[in-house]
């Protein structure tokens, strides 16, 4: 079965599961090249999204594009899409209650696309998948997690809200092709490098020390 398929079918049981918190409002699931590199992942839909059903559609939404253009991608090419799937009342921040609930469903939507890095917008998502990571801090950095690339980001609304968060958003999504190509590395895999070279570097000594250990 194709990506675009499980994914719909995914879509259909998030939609019929009248259980989760929330449900009064539009499913906004996500949407994108199910066979991309990269996933942004947001926090809720906002009034816009709710309006149209579509993730990232209001003014948030439009500085993502610009800043997915400005790095020659198309927003077609990635696929975005939110922690939790319905729109808070009132833009108010999700609970954890309803982060918990829709875990499952960013669970295997994850699964099935597999994306190589997950950039995620703004502090909710971050501490989703780094629970310890601080955005001030830790935005713009690389982390491995489950075999991908956790790379935080600001959220484009804070950006709309301050110039100087803007520039950080910027200049951190200017590294995100290099991040993909894995021209920028997380820490973890410079210590494995590190480690590794160091490795090869004692196995290449010993080698040259063994024919004088074969003298005595
Ligand atoms: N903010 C989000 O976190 N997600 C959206 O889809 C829109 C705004």
């Amino acid at each position: 079965m194709d990506k675009k398929k499980i994914l719909k079918d995914l879509e259909n049981e998030l939609r019929s599961n009248r259980s989760l918190p929330l449900v009064g409002a539009t499913l906004v699931f996500g949407e994108g090249n199910p066979d991309c590199k990269v996933m942004f992942i947001g926090e809720a839909p906002g009034f816009h999204e709710d309006k149209l059903g579509r993730p990232f559609v209001g003014r948030a939404g439009q500085l993502l594009d610009k800043l997915i253009l400005e790095i020659k991608w198309k927003r077609f090419d990635v696929y975005i899409s939110n922690i939790v799937k319905r729109r808070p009342p009132e833009n108010r921040d999700p609970t954890p209650a309803e982060i918990e609930a829709y875990k499952p469903y960013l669970a295997r939507q994850i699964e099935i696309i597999k994306p190589k890095v997950i950039a995620t917008l703004g502090r909710f998502s971050m501490n989703y998948f780094l629970p310890l990571a601080k955005i001030s801090n830790d935005h713009g950095r690389v982390f491995e997690k489950d075999g991908m690339i956790i790379y935080p980001l600001y959220h484009p609304a804070a950006a709309l809200r301050a110039t100087r968060v803007l520039d950080d958003l910027r200049i951190d999504f200017k590294k995100l092709p290099d991040v993909v190509v894995g021209k920028i590395k997380s820490q973890t895999a410079i210590d494995a490098e590190i480690v590794a070279e160091t490795e090869r570097k004692n196995t290449k000594t010993k080698k040259d020390v063994n024919p004088q250990v074969k003298l005595f």
